[in-house]
């Protein structure tokens, strides 16, 4: 170990510091906060764990598919549930616990999951302890700053840039062998929604009310799909989810789902609005723009033959609906 390291200089901070804000997504930038507050602080151990609600009201329970290494000590009930009455009343606690004294920090909730980190050390001095704070408050700031640059501002759904950004992650996963084993017939499907006929609410109601349908309709289809799933708002009133692992019937069924609820939705002044959708497998296409194409042709498609339907590319293209070397003019400009 360095004399720097120990030396406590303005040097390792700003490192700890740049090492902290050089992170782009939620995983990494926990990751890095425990590496940051271990280096920063030789004398700790430290910890993260996720907690889902429970089947109760108000209720935090750990999440079992938190994908981060687990703690460097044992979490019992006890610590558990020292966790989960945090709030953002009271978003730390310290308590001495069996010769250990614990700060546990809650460090926000996202996507319906509470992080939390752990650090202990038999005997906390106020130096060690404003350290810690301090680099918790600065990951929750940076973290805001990070969360809020992919997420769109009128429906709080993550943003076309994020949704480049996942693409990438999923085609390069599947293309260097690293995703996970799929189970037999289930894949990821990309699934592009555009509401017909949207200018027409426009001209006749305005645009503020334009934004109202866009944001209930962004709940509807939010709301529709799981935790694992992923949705965006490409543009204007066009959507993208990204649908984890299911077959294509299922995916078809889903889709469906969200397409009879929209049109079933009475919307504010606007009454009834319906959707047109397309969509497609991610599985054997090279770049992201390739995926999102025949999604869109197939949506295209939709918009062609009556709107208010589901349609997919696979299948426009073995009945012999589409060819694979159609273009299509009109269709959306792709990234
Ligand atoms: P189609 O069924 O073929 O999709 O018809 P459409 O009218 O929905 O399609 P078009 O793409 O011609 O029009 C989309 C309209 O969406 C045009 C634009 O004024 C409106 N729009 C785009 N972004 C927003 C927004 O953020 N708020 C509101 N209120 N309107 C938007
Ligand atoms: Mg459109
Ligand atoms: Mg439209």
């Amino acid at each position: 170990m360095s004399f720097a390291k120990h030396s406590g200089s303005n040097h390792q901070v700003i490192e700890s510091l740049v090492a902290l804000t050089e992170q782009r997504d939620e995983l990494t930038l926990l990751r890095s906060l425990l590496d940051v507050i271990l280096e920063m602080l030789p004398g700790v151990e430290a910890g993260l764990i996720w907690l889902v609600p429970g089947t109760e009201r108000g209720q935090w329970i750990k999440d079992e598919s938190c994908p981060l290494p687990p703690p460097m000590f044992p979490i019992d009930e006890g610590l558990l549930a020292e966790a989960a009455s945090l709030n953002s009343a009271a978003p730390d606690k310290q308590l001495d616990l069996d010769g250990q004294s614990y700060l546990i920090s809650s460090l926000g909730i996202l996507e319906g999951r509470r992080k939390v980190i752990i650090i202990r050390q038999p005997e906390w001095n106020s130096s060690d302890l404003s350290t810690a704070q301090g680099m918790v408050k600065i990951h929750a700031n940076y973290a805001k700053l990070l969360f809020d640059s992919e997420r769109d501002t009128l429906t709080g759904l993550y943003n076309r840039k994020k949704m480049e950004q996942k693409m990438s992650e999923l085609l390069s996963a599947r293309t260097n062998g690293f995703n996970r084993k799929q189970d037999e017939g289930k894949d990821d499907y990309l699934a592009v929604f555009d509401i017909d006929h949207f200018k027409r609410v426009n001209d006749n109601y305005g645009h503020l009310i334009g934004d109202e349908v866009l944001l209930v309709f962004s709940g509807l289809v939010r709301g529709a799909l799981r935790d694992a799933d992923w949705v965006f708002r490409y543009g204007g009133e066009e959507f993208v989810a990204l649908i984890k692992g299911v077959t294509p019937e299922i995916a078809k069924v889903i889709l469906e789902r969200i397409r009879t609820k929209v049109q079933n939705h009475s919307f504010p002044q606007v009454g009834q609005v319906t959707v047109s959708v397309g969509f497609t497998p991610i599985i054997d296409q090279v770049l992201p723009p390739h995926v999102f194409e025949e999604a869109d042709k197939a949506l295209y498609y939709a918009k062609e033959h009556g709107r208010n339907q589901v349609c997919a590319y696979r299948e426009l293209i073995s009945s012999g609906k589409l060819t694979q070397e159609e273009r299509i003019s009109g269709s959306v400009e792709l990234f």
